[in-house]
């Protein structure tokens, strides 16, 4: 790393950065340094116009006919594809349906019934709340024959014997941005004959994902975070090819049926990936999801880390050198990996005021989050995050530290959503 940065040599960075260009595709309010992309990506300016020419000529004109003139019907797999293309995954093994959690349990669902002389799901302590919530779910509707082994996330590997039918992970941690070892640890599940499900949700448009490539067995993912498709856009879900034929999973909707215009009674899921669908696609918010993935296709990938990595390391730097008087157990701790390649596109700290700072730094316009306990999170979104963002964010937090400015009550009241 450079030896101490002045707002001089920022200004160099920002004028070098080849995806500079997209910052300028985005609808962000002047002033607004917009560090919570992880959880809700910005709009892209195009999404305002295709999503008016969807309503006013593909509904408002088209009606009915557009499920087979505008390209409605043919949406999720469209998407999917687009989405593969990010997530390093073939065509025909990705679909945009339903949310997060549903594919959860779609995708674990099957992974389960493809080992069924197997009872332990194995997982990690820190996995996020739902995909948690969904498999005990799952077990329960399976007649509780199965045990979720929930572990420390550092040692994950040791854990995985032949006893365990199914590992399942987020890739990126939600709170930390640690990074787990998708090719290794997918090479240790399949010694050991067990499947690996994935989550995506902060990995997909944040970095190089190679699902293939590692034979990841499933995967899920997010289209309101770093793909920019909307507040609660579709998912997606990745079902290995060689897998797809396998099992049909249990939410065996009409559109996920052979042929759900036969209009038979009984249930024959529809070959390859199509039988992972459920009900009628999202039409609006897939066609706003799908700028968003149009965009990430257009930047590519590896500059993309790069540049990530570029500003979560100058996020560090900067709070190393001004703010290090605020260190320590009862202060400020970074709880993002300092090694770059188990860190993800955010940086966090934990601090026992951790939701009064963010509250204090958001009404100065610096957005992230705040994760109970104590984290205080900045996702970092290299389409439209600047090195002069990183800048004004570090300064920030360092002057609601040496002003304590958290210490008032405004910023004290807990809002529903942190
Ligand atoms: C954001 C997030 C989700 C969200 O799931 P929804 O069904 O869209 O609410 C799921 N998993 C992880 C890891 C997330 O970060």
């Amino acid at each position: 790393m450079p030896t101490s940065i002045v707002e001089t040599d920022i200004a160099k960075l920002d004028a070098a950065d080849p995806l500079a260009g997209f910052r300028k595709q985005f609808e962000l309010p002047a002033g607004l340094v917009y560090l919570d992309g992880n959880s809700l990506g910005a709009l892209p300016t195009r999404t305002s116009a295709r999503t008016a020419q969807v309503l006013a000529t593909e509904w408002g004109e088209r009606l009915i006919r557009s499920w087979n003139i505008s390209g409605w019907m043919e949406m999720p797999t469209r998407l999917g594809d687009k989405i593969g293309r990010i997530i390093g995954a073939a065509a025909g093994q990705v679909i945009s349906a339903d949310s997060t959690s549903i594919n959860v349990y779609k995708t674990m669902a099957a992974a389960l019934a493809m080992r069924p002389e197997r009872r332990v799901i194995l997982s990690t302590e820190d996995n996020f709340p739902t995909d948690l919530y969904m498999i005990q779910g799952l077990m329960q509707q399976l007649g509780d024959r199965h045990t979720l082994k929930l572990v420390d996330g550092e040692h994950i590997a040791e854990y995985i014997t032949d006893e365990v039918a199914a590992v399942t992970l987020t890739h990126v941690n939600y709170k930390t941005g640690r990074m787990y070892d998708m090719p290794g640890i997918t090479a240790k599940a399949h010694q050991h004959g067990a499947l690996t499900m994935w989550d995506l949700a902060h990995s997909a448009g944040a970095l190089p994902v190679h699902l293939d490539d590692c034979m990841a067995d499933f995967a899920v993912g997010c289209g309101y975070k770093y793909l920019n498709g909307g507040p609660g856009a579709p998912a997606f879900l990745y079902v290995a090819t060689r897998h797809q034929n396998s099992f049909s999973q249990p939410l065996s909707g009409w559109l996920g049926h052979a042929a759900p215009f036969a209009f038979t009674n009984d249930y024959a899921p529809a070959d390859g990936i199509g039988r992972y669908m459920c009900g009628t696609p999202p039409v609006l918010s897939m066609s706003a999801l799908e700028c968003g993935v149009d965009m990430m296709i257009e930047a590519d990938m590896q500059r993309i880390r790069a540049k990530s990595l570029a500003l979560t390391d100058l996020y560090i730097q900067l709070i190393n050198e001004s703010c290090a008087r605020h260190f320590g157990h009862e202060g400020l701790q970074l709880a993002t990996p300092t090694q770059r390649e188990t860190r993800g596109s955010q940086v966090s700290w934990q601090h026992p005021q951790g939701y009064a700072i963010m509250q204090a730094l958001i009404s100065l316009g610096v957005v992230g989050d705040f994760r109970a306990p104590d984290i205080i999170r900045f996702g970092v979104t290299p389409l439209y995050t600047s090195y002069a963002d990183i800048w004004r964010a570090a300064q920030t937090l360092c002057q609601v530290l040496d002003q304590r400015l958290w210490d008032q009550p405004q910023f004290q009241q807990r809002k529903k959503v942190t």
